[in-house]
Formats: structure tokens, sequence, C-alpha cells
């Protein structure tokens, strides 16, 4: 079983009044091959946090996701959120929905419990609450919010794994698409550059917790805007792209243009590699290295 969570803090109160007694979760049922998709469909809407059981290992086996709330989901927001996801990932089969009451006012606490730090390389990503000795590596700490990036995710752990190996001294760092902001923090914390970091996203929301997340880590040296990067965005030694096929497509040309030295696009899975190396033979690009890890794949781009 895979837990993950979005909102932490809480202790089952609403800050004042009598303790919450309730959350609602929605079971999603699904094949296998669907649960990444269906976690990204309910983390895209205000899921506290996710919870995946797969049953059997044969390929005709049913897995099912949960998504916990605080507030009873609509439905019509849930069919659109996962017809999203489906498209994104092109997964296939309807997925069959249950709701149920969920009177556990414990659950985030043990979920809190069950979510462990990521060590990548020299970068060890936690939870404000875990208490951790960073030793002789870089500590970031998170605090999800309603945003993408606890740095448990494959494609965040390949972007860390490349900005270990790749980021060097005195490197300017752009990331599009920085959810919680944990890419460029770590960038940043490393302190082997002064930047410039430039953190965007489309996301307002994400925006908003990635400041309180460069805050949380003393960092002050980000900037930090909402939208994406256009022909008007300088270039930069060292650029992160942590998006999906879809999303990368449009904007690869802008990202090859506007790096200096090292492009690292993640969130690719692997049965795309060849739609995205397609994209890439298009351009000018001779120097490219490929890293997998679960499904998904991540490319790091040198410039010539
Ligand atoms: N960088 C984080 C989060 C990746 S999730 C990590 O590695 O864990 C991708 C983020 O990109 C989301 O927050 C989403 O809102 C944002 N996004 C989607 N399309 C975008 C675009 N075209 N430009 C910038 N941000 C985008």
């Amino acid at each position: 079983m895979a837990r993950s969570g979005k909102e932490i803090e809480r202790d089952g109160r609403d800050g004042v009044g009598p303790p919450r007694t309730k959350w609602y979760l929605v079971r999603a049922t699904v094949l296998p091959e669907a649960t990444e998709a269906a976690e990204f469909a309910f983390n895209q809407m205000d899921c506290l946090g996710t919870e995946t059981n797969v049953l059997g290992e044969q390929v005709s086996s049913t897995a099912y996701v949960i998504g916990y709330f605080e507030e009873e989901p609509k439905e019509a927001a849930i069919h659109q959120a996962f017809g999203r996801a489906w498209k994104i990932f092109g997964t296939r089969g309807d997925p069959v929905f249950s709701f149920e009451h969920f009177p556990d006012q414990d659950w985030l606490e043990t979920w809190k419990k069950s979510w462990q730090p990521t060590e990548v390389g020299s970068f060890i990503v936690a939870p404000p609450w875990f208490e951790i000795e960073a030793r002789d590596k870089t500590l970031v700490r998170i605090e999800p919010g309603l945003a993408f990036g606890t740095g448990t995710h494959e494609t965040t752990r390949l972007c860390l794994e490349a900005i270990d190996d790749n980021f060097s001294d005195g490197m300017s760092f752009l990331d599009v698409g920085t959810g919680t902001g944990v890419l460029t923090i770590a960038a940043a914390l490393t302190g082997i550059s002064e930047g410039p970091f430039l953190a965007l996203d489309t996301d307002e929301n994400s925006i908003r917790t990635a400041r309180a997340n460069a805050e949380l880590n003393n960092v002050d040296r980000i900037d930090f805007g909402v939208g994406t990067i256009d022909s008007d965005t300088p270039r930069f030694d060292f650029v992160c792209a942590n998006l999906t096929l879809d999303l990368v497509t449009p904007i690869l040309p802008l990202l090859l243009r506007k790096t200096r030295v090292v492009l690292v696009v993640s969130g690719i899975l692997e049965e795309q590699s060849s739609d995205f190396e397609r994209l890439i033979a298009g351009e000018d690009v001779c120097n490219m290295q490929t890293k997998t890890l679960g499904e998904w794949l991540g490319y790091t781009i040198f410039a010539g």
C-alpha cells in the first residue's frame, strides 16, 4: 500500500471548535496500470492525500486508489479531473467510483508517520515535522499544501539526481513548473551559486506554496512568477522542466533556446520515450543522457 499526502500539520481540528470527526473518501477502482493517473487526478483536486492498493499480480487484477477529502467532493469535479488525467496518461478503462465517510480523525496522523523523507544523492527532502539529522546532506524541508512535489515522486527524484550531478558553481537556475518549489530550493540550498534562481508555475497556489517553502528553508534568493517560459524569459545555465509530455511538447524549442548549459526534462513515461525522442530529433541536440526510475524517464540534455 502506498500513501501520499498533500496537506500537513493538521490535527483533525479546524483551528477552533470541536475536533473534526469526518473525512470524505472516494475510492476509484481502476486497472493496475492506471493507479498513477488516478493519483494524479486526485492530486489535481483539493485532496488531502491518496492511498493506492493493487490487488493481485495478474495483468487482469484490479487496483484501487483512494482520495481523502476534508469537504465532500462534487462528482462532476471528480469526473472532470479523471477525464483529464486519463487523457494526459493515455489510460484505458473507465474508473468505478464509490464514496464513503471516514470517521477517523487520526488518519492524517497515521499518514504523517508513513511519509518518510526521501534521500536523493546529496539531498534529503523531508516534511517539516519530521525530526531528522541532515549529516553531510542538504536538507530540503517541504510542506506541500496543495502543490505537487513532496520529493517522493520518481519524476522529482530524477530531477534532484540531475541537479546533484550537474548543477555547479555559479550557475543560474530556471524551474518551469515549480510546484512546491522543491527543485529550485534544493539547488539554492547547495550554496554553490548566488543565482539568479527563477521558479515559474502557471498555478498561483503552487507559487504561494513554493514561496512559503523557500521561507521555511531560509532561502531568499529565488524569484517566483505565476506563468510560464516565454520569448522574454532570459537564458539560464540550468533549466528544469518536470512536466508531462503533453505540457512539455509545445514549449520544448523554447526550453532548449533558453538553456545555456543543461536542460532537464522529467515527467515522460517510458511508453512515451519514442514520442519524446522524435521531438528531440527535430532539434539541434547531440548530447543527451536518459535515466529511468519506475516507469518514468528523465532526460538531461547538454547544450552544444
Ligand atoms: N517541480 C516540481 C513540481 C512538478 S509538477 C517537482 O519536480 O516535483 C508540474 C507543475 O507544473 C505543476 O505545479 C503545474 O501547475 C505546473 N505547470 C503545468 N504546465 C505548466 C507550464 N506550461 N508552465 C509552467 N508551469 C506549468
